[in-house]
């Protein structure tokens, strides 16, 4: 988990032993990642939650697992019910734990003990009951997933992306000294629920890919070759429909995008959609191009040019041996 930790601030905000003990002025311990790692598959991927059926409140009596939450975000909070810094994060916490219901993200609370009175897990089913908290909760009395997390301070908050990885983790509480946590942890969640979004990636070896593409589709998408002008079969298909991406099926581009280019080529205004298509620099044969590539397994599809109709300007020029077409049901 240390891998996350980027930056490092600190003012008076958490219950640790070590500062409690010490008679130390707590610390408020803000730690984030770059933005740009987010997406990294280098992010260290969230271990299970661990716990029995009777460690478990508000989960109708079963375990809940990280691994059942693949494909949704998850935000998870360690905390203590005597520790006064996690109580001022309860609120925000119950916020989230219904503002993004609709997306599927949810908040999963771990109790782990610090001071005598919380070891006793009666005691944090009344404060789940008197404070009218409704979200799952681990009562993690042996400090299992304490140790596991390598945790450190109470409160702790993580966010979960929907591959299971840990994309942020904050550190104390969220306002103290208006310290801007909530909005800073909320724009990682939003974040990590726009990742949700974009198509899970297909990814295949060039000899897998060779098995079950035809040869000019497996030049076209693997080698980014381009087929002659006039010579697929669908620069000149006028019926309605949804052209997908040859290889991995993606929906790409819509038969109400199509126009005549004149060029041999199937041509559109633009994709089904914004996570459809990624464009890249191509410096190849001596131009400056767009390369479009679907956005799922990669595979090449063509460029994207400048001298394209109204509304967008653009013209997609697709080969036809990278788009399969599915004609509309009627
Ligand atoms: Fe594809």
């Amino acid at each position: 988990m240390e891998t996350i930790l980027k930056t490092i601030q600190t003012s008076s905000a958490i219950c640790a032993t070590l500062a409690i003990v010490a008679g130390l002025f707590a610390l408020n311990v803000h730690s984030r990642i770059n933005p740009a790692q987010a997406a990294s598959p280098q992010l260290p991927m969230a271990p299970e939650l661990v716990g029995t059926n009777a460690q478990w409140l508000n989960t109708n009596g079963k375990p809940l697992t990280l691994n059942s939450r693949r494909g949704k975000v998850t935000i998870i909070e360690f905390f203590a019910f005597q520790c006064s810094n996690c109580k001022a994060n309860l609120a925000t916490y119950k916020k989230w734990a219904t503002k993004w219901e609709k997306q599927g993200v949810e908040v999963v609370a771990v109790h782990t003990p610090e001071l005598p009175a919380e070891r006793d897990p009666k005691n944090v089913a009344a404060y789940a009951r008197e404070n009218g908290i409704t979200f799952p909760i681990l009562i993690d009395s042996s400090g299992a997933n304490w140790k596991n997390w390598k945790q450190q301070y109470w409160p702790t908050i993580y966010v979960v992306g929907a591959d299971g990885r840990v994309r942020y983790q904050w550190q104390g509480e969220l306002e103290y000294n208006n310290a801007g946590g909530t909005a800073q942890v909320e724009r990682q969640i939003e974040a990590a629920i726009a990742d949700t979004r974009k198509p899970t990636k297909v990814v295949k070896t060039e000899d897998e890919w060779q098995r079950i593409l035809p040869p000019m589709t497996f030049e076209v998408l693997r080698h980014a070759e381009t087929e002659n002008a006039y010579s697929g079969d669908l620069w000149d298909n006028h019926e309605a429909g949804i052209y997908r991406c040859a290889g991995c099926g993606l929906e790409l581009f819509s038969s109400t995008t199509k126009f005549e280019s004149g060029t041999g080529w199937p041509s559109f205004y633009q994709a089904i959609n914004r996570n459809a298509v990624e464009e890249k620099s191509d410096y190849t044969m001596g131009m400056e191009r767009t390369e479009v590539v679907c956005s799922r397994c990669g595979g090449h599809l063509g460029h994207v040019f400048n001298d394209g109709p109204r509304p967008t300007g653009l013209r997609y020029c697709m080969n036809s041996a990278a788009l399969s077409f599915q004609k509309a049901q009627r």
